[in-house]
């Protein structure tokens, strides 16, 4: 199915009708730009038949090539206004797809369950709080399969670094807990209305079979830790880590393992020096930091 996606002046034109200025503070930038849309749903593999989740639809650009592609969407949107509107924009343009289109009026932070199960996220989202928009998402939403998401240039370099990256930091570990991470090419700023003052990049995702990579990450029976209970304390340690980015570990971690010594000798039961840095270190050796529980000798 073929659908007349939103140009600058039907973006204008709803904006107009809304009497919506869009808002730095919600993230409010949105594309103007058919070739632009097509492209995010084209990288994103979106299936006929798929449920996807969007996070904040805004004035529908990206919605109604999703709905182009044959899928359904459940959109996420904050702003009343634009989420009153979309229905009515996909009736005019799209009035086949308008059954597949279920809109949440919600702050997609306080998501907890949705109104169908959605295999895919698919977003241009509010950069201000993308990072943890996607942590929260990934974390109570397990039927996400994989994604792609546009944001800052910066955090999508972050969130797909490795280890000895400048970039590589506490959201990259975190996001690598339940996916890998790749950016999936640049997006001009002339494509938005209004155009940003930073740079946006494309940032895919697919998650892991087991949160923490197959195998080493799987849950095992017998372990001390339920797998929540794991995430929150890999997450902890990864704060503590990257919170004073230039300090060793053993230090660092003191406050999480009780003191240094304590610290010192659980890096060293993972065969981690206790001079390393968190930078050095791969989600898998955070991992095996984690799990590590004081008087265990093996990660
Ligand atoms: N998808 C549209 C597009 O591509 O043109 C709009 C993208 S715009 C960058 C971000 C959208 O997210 C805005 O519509 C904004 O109102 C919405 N938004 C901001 N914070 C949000 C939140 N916490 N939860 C849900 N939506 C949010």
């Amino acid at each position: 199915m073929t659908v007349q996606l939103l140009g600058p002046a039907e973006i204008r034109d709803l904006a107009e009708l809304l009497d919506v200025t869009p808002t730095k503070k919600l993230g409010q930038n949105f594309v103007i730009d058919a070739n632009t849309v097509r492209r995010i749903v084209r990288v994103a593999e979106v299936e006929p038949g798929d449920v996807v989740l969007e996070v904040g639809p805004g004035l529908g650009s990206l919605t109604l090539g999703l709905l182009e592609a044959d899928a359904s969407v459940v959109a996420v949107e904050i702003d009343g206004r634009l989420a009153a509107q979309l229905p009515i924009t996909v009736e005019q343009l799209a009035p086949e797809a308008v059954e597949r289109l279920t809109v949440v009026h919600q702050d997609a932070l306080t998501v907890d369950t949705l109104p169908a199960d959605p295999v895919r996220l698919v977003a241009n989202l509010p950069y201000n709080v993308s990072v943890p928009v996607l942590l929260h998402l990934l974390q109570r939403i397990p039927t996400l399969e994989s994604g792609v998401v546009m944001v800052q240039a910066e955090v999508g370099q972050r969130l797909a670094a490795g280890p000895g990256s400048k970039v590589y930091g506490s959201p990259s570990v975190k996001a690598a807990w339940y996916g890998s991470w790749r950016t999936a090419g640049q997006v001009s700023r002339q494509v938005f209305w209004p155009v940003p003052n930073v740079d946006s990049i494309l940032v895919a995702f697919q998650r892991h079979e087991h949160p923490g990579g197959t195998e080493q990450g799987e849950h095992r029976q017998g372990d001390a830790l339920s797998e929540e209970a794991l995430r929150r304390r890999l997450f902890a340690i990864v704060d503590a880590a990257f919170g004073q980015r230039r300090k060793m570990l053993r230090q660092s971690l003191s406050g999480v393992f009780g003191d240094s010594a304590r610290a010192s000798a659980a890096l060293e039961a993972v065969g981690l020096p206790p001079t390393a840095r968190g930078e050095e270190l791969t989600m898998e050796q955070f991992l095996a930091l984690a799990r590590h529980t004081p008087g265990s000798t093996t990660p």
